[in-house]
């Protein structure tokens, strides 16, 4: 029989495996992290306690690695555990309070015997209590709404050096920050304009035999630049929301939003407006991979979609930033979820 203590363990583990599929699986200690959780959940089923060995978990991560030097590598994982709960830490509690009913979540911890020798490091999870008033609620529209797929905010994403500089550490802009991001595509727009007409008299001047193809190709590269900054000017204004900049995101991300928010009293009464920087996921009901936000083009065009890491042109959903809810885009027969 279990005892209630085991009871816990394994729903705060089979939670910290439910969230982190919300995160990115290329990161070494975000699969250190889950690998403690599914070493615990297979020990507790063989009935051998809750505590993982150093060896338990190397084997698994690195399958081909050199066993010398598993304490080493772990050790070095370890250090990056602290940055990498103070950046989940709210969301995975509102995870285990509103997805798995828990009023607390797991975090590993290590054990060290006397002398200290690697191999003697044990981990085991470690159960932080949650103090549930300071938990955002569940999407309300979850249970009204029919849908495959909920996607949730995430905190944890790459701007650019020039985002962070920029919007700060809230990933938001406000006054005259906002208003720079709203006039700078206006300036680009009428400097391409400007570059359009002047090339087009300098090519209205010459005829078909000596015509610059320096200068051509710089006229047609000044329109596209043209309509891309007009186009997403206006996609930003009346959709509110569009993919961030390249500029705002750093190499390895690629679906940030730029979001126009706006900000309410408690009791409903518009205060101001703002543009914040935002990331959504969500799991691909179909096959269990991180869902990203992506451009629907080509084939949904203007619309904002969510694409799976996996099958990122077939499994893939719609986005609505105000139920945070989508379907599948694809005719797969998904059984609709309302509620979990
Ligand atoms: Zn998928």
């Amino acid at each position: 029989m279990q005892t209630q203590k085991e009871f816990d363990t394994k729903r705060l583990a089979e939670c910290l495996i439910s969230f982190f599929k919300l995160m990115p699986n290329e990161n070494q200690i975000n699969r250190f992290v889950v690998e403690i959780a599914k070493q615990t959940l297979k020990k507790l089923e063989a009935g051998r306690g809750v505590e993982i060995s150093t060896k338990d978990i190397f084997l698994e991560m690195f399958p081909n690695g050199d066993e010398s030097q598993a304490s080493s590598k772990l050790a070095n994982l370890w250090k990056k555990l602290p940055a990498l709960y103070e950046n989940i830490s709210i969301r995975l509690a509102e995870h285990a309070v509103n997805e798995f009913e828990l009023d607390a979540y797991a975090r590993p911890e290590k054990l060290e015997s006397e002398g200290g020798a690697g191999n003697s490091v044990r981990y085991r999870l470690n159960a932080i209590k949650v103090n549930k008033e300071l938990i955002a609620e569940p999407n309300p529209y979850r249970e009204k709404i029919p849908h495959d797929i909920e996607y949730r905010a995430v905190q944890d994403f790459q701007p650019s050096i020039f985002a962070k500089l920029f919007f700060g550490k809230a990933n938001e802009a406000v006054g005259i920050k906002k208003w720079v991001m709203i006039f700078t595509p206006i300036i680009q727009s009428v400097f391409y304009l400007f570059m359009v007409v002047v090339l087009f008299y300098a090519l209205k001047k010459q005829t078909i035999a000596t015509i610059s193809f320096f200068y051509l190709s710089l006229f047609l590269a000044a329109i596209w630049l043209l309509s891309y900054q007009v186009i997403r000017f206006q996609r930003f204004t009346e959709d509110r929301i569009i993919i961030a900049s390249e500029y705002f995101m750093s190499w390895k991300e690629f679906s940030l939003l730029q979001e126009i928010v706006t900000v309410e009293d408690e009791n409903g009464n518009f205060l101001y407006k703002k543009i914040q920087l935002t990331k959504y996921v969500g799991v691909c009901p179909i096959c269990n991979s991180r869902v990203e936000l992506a451009k629907g083009e080509p084939d949904f065009p203007r619309r904002i979609i969510g694409r799976c890491y996996e099958s990122p042109t077939e499994h893939i959903y719609s986005f609505d930033r105000i139920t945070k809810l989508g379907y599948a885009l694809r005719n797969y027969k998904l059984e609709a979820k309302s509620g979990s």
